[in-house]
């Protein structure tokens, strides 16, 4: 199975400089990744770590590679010393880990937010009020609360999320509407001067709506690469 070339070119002519692509090559192979770097794509999105290590340690190293699976907290070492940015943070806890992690390898890296917003399905995420517990230690007052100090070798750089796999197009616009809501509330430019925050979501199914509903980012696989086995 091979690149769809001409996929690839209508996706990036439809996402303009709306959204940016991440090609998600989880379980493909170094091949398939190889034939789209060759096109100019450079951000690619593993659910793996062992794959991820495996790939990256093979391909090219101008590739940026996002971590865009639930990741464990003991995995995270394995990862820090490349990764670009990690889609998938659900806890304090392992954003704390990635902290440490980081400083480990001398690195700031860039972190997304998990919010769950598929009502009937169980995916992982934090919830509004876990997702403003986590918010309160990067704003000002939260910092000084927590002890100033923790978490300089992490960056939240905005939210990601997955709407319910469903046939219903209102449906998943509506979870997708209720993301970008709490994106402006966290991430709007007047919350966070000087750096554009990122809005991870959509993927092959929905990401044309998820970028009329204000996505930044778009992860994208089976569209590119073809179903998974
Ligand atoms: C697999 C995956 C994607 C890509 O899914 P496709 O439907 O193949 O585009 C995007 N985001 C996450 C978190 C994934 O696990």
């Amino acid at each position: 199975m091979s690149v769809d070339k001409e996929k690839y070119y209508e996706i990036l002519a439809g996402l303009g400089d709306k959204a940016q692509l991440i090609a998600v090559s989880k379980t493909k192979p170094a091949e398939d990744i190889k034939e789209l770097y060759n096109l100019g794509q450079r951000d690619f999105g593993e659910n793996y770590v062992q794959e991820l290590v495996d790939k990256q340690t093979t391909l090219p190293a101008d590739i940026r590679w996002h971590f865009i699976g639930h990741l464990q907290s003991n995995k995270v070492k394995y990862i820090a010393p490349f990764v670009h940015l990690i889609h998938g943070v659900d806890s304090l806890r392992l954003l704390k880990e990635i902290d440490k992690q980081a400083a480990r390898s001398g690195r700031v890296i860039a972190c997304l937010l998990q919010v769950f917003i598929a009502r009937e399905e169980t995916k992982f995420g934090l919830d509004e009020q876990e997702l403003a517990e986590v918010m309160k230690v990067f704003t000002h007052d939260g910092a000084e609360e927590s002890g100033s100090g923790e978490l300089k070798n992490v960056r939240v750089a905005g939210l990601m999320g997955m709407a319910s796999f469903t046939e219903d197009p209102e449906k998943i616009r509506s979870e997708f509407r209720t993301l970008r809501s709490l994106f402006d509330k966290y991430f709007s430019s007047a919350a966070v001067p000087d750096t554009p925050s990122i809005l991870s979501m959509g993927m092959s199914g929905d990401y044309k709506i998820a970028v009329e509903e204000g996505s930044n980012m778009v992860r994208i696989g089976s569209l590119l690469f073809g179903k998974r086995g």
